[in-house]
């Protein structure tokens, strides 16, 4: 069998790391092509010399230092040429493992180019999910999602053919999940940043604090699986072992579970429809002993709803959402405001919206900035005091 051919972007975060530990585990199976970081261009220099791609790009640090570097055999780009290297050639699949709306490009010239896409990325198609949809269908382009619900979800759906009638995402329910509501006004993005189950970054945790990120996974969902919002169902699972499941007309429930590390549904997006070993503990349910459930509490996360809304409402509407969302909570990461405010800025910013139906990709970057700016001077008053 020849290889797969990847190409990685964001080759020197999480999933970029966790991907190429898939590559370790499985040799002979990939050859790494492309990487692409924005700046920590020292782990890319190692991953260079190990994995011999031909093509990466970084961002301007990065640039410099490699011209000097005597890296020979390696096409440098800048970061802004992600989508050049999403559309290689002699790249078959494309691992979106940045976060951030940075992705939007690459992905649509990948699914453009007919490439297969594992998407770890959310905003991308948060933000373009019918744009990016209509041109997979029309280019033949494969979406195999990493993001382990959407990857449960894909699982569930393989083999069936019946059409679900609905999905039920599950949500570890995020760090805030057993703090009072009256101590929310106090959290810092320390507090905020000690997450139980998955170690991510810091907007995602943020996100999952607010169940924001649950939101998003919401909207991602109605576009991977041609979904009504109603048929989306949020479950909290504070043990994340059921990564999500799918319900069937009859009242079947069919459910993916797995020790909670992102190498199962990376390599699942990798291999498919192969199922290898990943050399990953086993899941000792009997250990476990119980799993449990419980509903998202609305009143206190009411981000959950308001995504469910966006999602709704569609047209540019879940750009914006997306847009304010990074602003605001990268300005409370930077502690220029308080956790409450996450919710009533972004909130304020979605009520001020006309929202554009259908919109082209020029009308949803334009909405995109829009709500930035919009955001920013809400924030405003608040950053002086
Ligand atoms: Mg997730």
């Amino acid at each position: 069998m020849k290889p797969c051919r990847i190409a990685i972007l964001g080759s020197t975060g999480s999933i970029g790391l966790n991907t190429l530990k898939v590559v370790d585990q499985n040799p002979g199976r990939f050859r790494v092509v492309a990487l692409t970081a924005y700046n920590n261009f020292e782990l890319l220099e190692g991953q260079i010399k190990k994995y011999k791609p031909s093509h990466v790009a970084v961002g301007p640090e990065g640039l410099d230092h490699f011209k000097s570097s005597g890296i020979k055999g390696v096409k440098f780009y800048p970061v802004v040429d992600c989508a050049e290297i999403a559309s290689l050639k002699e790249v078959d699949t494309v691992v979106l493992a940045m976060s951030g709306t940075g992705a939007l490009m690459p992905f649509l010239a990948a699914v453009r180019a007919g490439k297969t896409v594992a998407p770890a990325n959310k905003e991308a198609l948060v933000i373009a999910g019918d744009l990016i949809m209509k041109e997979a269908r029309k280019h033949q382009a494969r979406i195999i999602p990493i993001d382990s619900e959407q990857s449960a979800i894909f699982q569930c759906l393989e083999g069936q053919r019946s059409k679900p009638v609905s999905v039920h995402l599950t949500a570890s329910g995020g760090p805030l999940r057993e703090v009072p509501s009256k101590d929310f006004k106090r959290m810092t993005p320390r507090d905020i940043l000690r997450h139980p189950r998955w170690k991510m970054g810091p907007k995602i945790t943020v996100d999952s604090a607010t169940l924001m990120n649950k939101g998003f996974e919401v909207i991602e969902a109605k576009h991977l699986f041609n979904l009504g919002c109603d048929q989306i169902k949020v479950l909290v699972h504070p043990e994340a072992i059921i990564h999500s499941m799918v319900e069937f007309a009859d009242g079947s429930l069919l459910a993916q579970l797995g020790v909670t590390d992102m190498r199962l549904p990376i390599q699942y997006a990798l291999t498919y429809p192969d199922r290898l070993p990943t050399g990953l503990k086993d899941l000792d349910l009997a250990q476990l002993g119980s799993l449990n459930f419980e509903k998202p509490d609305l009143k206190r996360f009411p981000s959950l709803e308001l995504a469910f809304e966006a999602g709704r409402l569609a047209g540019t509407m879940p750009a914006v959402l997306n847009a304010a969302d990074e602003e605001v909570v990268e300005a409370f990461l930077k502690g220029k405001i308080g956790f409450l405010s996450i919710y009533k800025v972004v909130e304020k910013v979605f009520l001020r919206h006309r929202i554009v139906k259908n919109p082209s990709l020029k009308e949803i970057l334009e909405a995109d900035q829009w709500a930035r700016e919009e955001a920013k001077k809400i924030m405003e008053p608040r950053l002086r005091c």
